[in-house]
């Protein structure tokens, strides 16, 4: 089965052909980026425009890579939600339009269940069952997941997301959007120590998170040390090192509450190199695997909503003649498909 998948649910048009039989044929993806940052963060009404230009011409350029048309697909899925209704709209406007014409089925994918399983593009495949730490711009979760659409969330943000965090501190320390990156580019050139920084809520039992206090101590940081060069390089080195510890130290908590073996990393925090370096020392002290995607698959991507849509429509599921998404949409919320195949 050869599945297109449409991902808009934010700031990134992306377009991408998964075939069951011989993987990932093709991707496309358009960053709106550049039309974003003079505002400081995603503007909806623009996302939604930027999306109406640029996806007919990147379907076009997918179905092109994949070397096929319109014909040679089986499935059309499309981001459904949670994100901005506008965004989410425009894809699968598209995506339900297509199937129709193309006389195939359709499907609404959950964005975070293609976060969740993006590592499963990779050579190296994780198993099910597998612990997952979902850190992106709008989600910080620790999710135990036994098989396509059972999960159980074991912890969650209970304030800012992991990638808010990152681009809110980039913020204060005067980066451009998005933080995230810039941040962990001043970081590495920063000085290690200088600031001690919070690890919240790692001393008290359980699996949630909270940065926003993490946020407001770099606020202080910034107020009260004397202003000399290299500053913001420390703040954003001590700052990085306290979001890596904690997330690192619920991991390995959960690991050993839940007894699972593998563990699976996904979302746009996981592109970090400092995370990734201390995930990989965690997974070898704890016995455990390690699955990242590929840093691109980490952010958003048509690649991960093809994928599993092609998990889901390959089962047998998919949506009637209507166009609906959703703004909210729990990811405890979803199910099995009813007849899952192997994914
Ligand atoms: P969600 O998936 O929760 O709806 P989103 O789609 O906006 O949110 P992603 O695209 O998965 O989020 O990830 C974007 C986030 O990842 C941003 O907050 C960005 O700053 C952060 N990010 C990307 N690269 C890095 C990095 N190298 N270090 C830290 N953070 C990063
Ligand atoms: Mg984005
Ligand atoms: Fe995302």
């Amino acid at each position: 089965m050869r599945v297109l998948g449409i991902e808009t649910s934010c700031d990134e048009t992306g377009v991408a052909v998964y075939d069951g039989a011989d993987g990932l044929l093709a991707h496309q993806l358009h960053s709106q980026v550049d039309s974003h940052a003079i505002y400081g963060g995603v503007v909806p009404e623009i996302a939604s425009r930027d999306h109406i230009r640029k996806l007919a011409p990147l379907v076009e350029a997918a179905l092109a890579e994949a070397d096929c048309d319109g014909s040679a697909i089986d499935g059309v899925a499309y981001t459904a939600g949670p994100g901005l209704v506008g965004a989410l709209l425009v894809g699968a406007s598209l995506g339900r339009s297509l199937a129709w014409a193309w006389g195939v089925p359709a499907l609404g994918v959950h964005h975070m269940e293609g976060h969740l399983l993006a590592p499963r593009l990779e050579p190296d495949p994780p198993d099910f069952p597998f612990l997952a730490l979902l850190v992106s711009g709008g989600h910080s979760m620790l999710v135990a997941v036994e098989g396509l659409g059972r999960y159980r969330t074991l912890g969650q943000s209970i304030d800012d997301a992991a990638g808010e965090a990152f681009d809110k501190t980039a913020k204060l320390l005067g980066l451009p959007y998005p933080g995230g990156p810039a941040l962990a580019e001043l970081a590495a050139g920063g000085r290690p120590g200088r600031f001690d920084f919070p690890r919240p809520l790692t001393r008290k039992p359980g699996l949630d998170f909270s940065f926003s206090g993490l946020k407001t101590a770099v606020a202080y940081a910034l107020r009260d040390a004397p202003d000399e060069p290299g500053l913001a390089a420390d703040i954003a080195r001590d700052f990085e090192q306290a979001m890596v510890d904690t997330l690192a130290l619920k991991c390995r908590r959960a690991l050993r509450q839940t007894g699972l073996k593998r563990l699976v990393v996904a979302g746009g925090v996981g592109a970090n190199r400092r995370l990734r370096a201390a995930l990989a020392e965690l997974a070898e002290g704890e016995g455990v695997s390690l699955h990242f995607p590929r840093p691109a698959f980490c952010t958003d991507n048509g690649a991960m909503i093809a994928y599993a849509g092609y998990c889901r429509l390959a089962a047998g599921e998919s949506v009637g003649p209507e166009i609906s998404v959703r703004a909210r949409w729990r990811l405890d919320e979803l199910k099995p498909p009813g007849d899952a195949l192997g994914c």
